[in-house]
């Protein structure tokens, strides 16, 4: 097959990218397991509570359990361990029941708010190894070719922001192909000018502005400690959350 252009939308492990970068996702070293739960008021009030119609963040001891609330939660319970952990655990991960349980034995030590979301989630977890591209991944402009949303920038989910990332070089590209016409090269030259500098950003800075948000929203009165015999298991933001 010939074709004028090639726009590679093809995810995290795109078979598109090589034609532009030796880049390759790497582990970020977090585990994700995607939980959720259909009906949170009926099924867990204090958690569904703790949740809110923000965002959750509740993080200790390299472990965290967040998402989205909304009566529908749509959650990570998150473990920085080894990459080959779901190899070398011993558990069958394609069983719900053995997931929930060994799952919950990771955050033992947790107030219950929290890990009953764990505890009475839908019956469907999966686990994930969370991979991504360096930050500032840029390639040579070359004749004919492009990546958006995950081909070009696969970053960790923590951000919540590759979804929306995707739409809106889908959206840029779409215009600079529109406004160039046959012009192909300058519209995708158009294009990763605007994309590139987005991605530029991130490493330490963006990890201390993360802490000074959670901090700021604490002292402000929007955020729970939560403990369980007097110490501190799990640290709670409610609102939406902008960095
Ligand atoms: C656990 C988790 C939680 C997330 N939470 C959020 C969030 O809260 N907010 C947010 O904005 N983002 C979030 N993201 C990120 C978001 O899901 C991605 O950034 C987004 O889906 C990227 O869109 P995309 O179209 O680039 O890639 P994808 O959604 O991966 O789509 C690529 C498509 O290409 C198809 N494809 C791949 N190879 C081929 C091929 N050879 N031939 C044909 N088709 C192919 C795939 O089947 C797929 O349908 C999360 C990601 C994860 C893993």
């Amino acid at each position: 097959m010939t074709a004028d252009l090639l726009i590679g939308a093809d995810g995290a492990w795109s078979r598109v990218r090589p034609l532009l970068s030796d880049a390759f996702p790497e582990y970020v070293g977090i585990t994700y397991f995607e939980l959720h739960v259909t009906d949170a008021p009926a099924t867990v009030p204090a958690s569904a509570a703790l949740v809110g119609t923000g965002s959750l963040f509740a993080l200790s001891d390299n472990k965290s359990i967040g998402g989205h609330g909304g009566r529908a939660l749509h959650l990570g319970a998150m473990l920085r361990v080894p990459e080959d952990r779901l190899d070398t655990r011993g558990v069958d991960w394609s069983d719900t029941a053995t997931t929930r349980a060994a799952l919950l034995a990771e955050f033992a030590d947790w107030a219950p708010e929290p890990t009953d979301l764990i505890r009475h989630c839908d019956d469907e977890i999966t686990p994930r190894r969370i991979h991504a591209l360096a930050t500032g991944h840029a390639w040579p402009r070359t004749p004919g070719v492009t990546l958006v949303g995950d081909a070009a920038h696969l970053m960790s989910p923590f951000a919540g922001e590759g979804a929306n990332a995707a739409m809106l070089d889908a959206a840029e590209l779409a215009l600079a192909l529109v406004e160039h016409g046959a012009d192909t090269a300058a519209a995708l030259s158009h294009y990763e000018a605007r994309m590139f500098p987005r991605f530029r950003r991130g490493g330490p800075g963006v990890r201390r502005r993360a802490r000074a948000v959670l901090r700021r929203r604490l002292t402000a009165g929007h955020g729970r400690v939560l403990r369980r015999g007097g110490r501190l298991t799990a640290l709670a933001v409610l609102p939406m959350l902008s960095i």
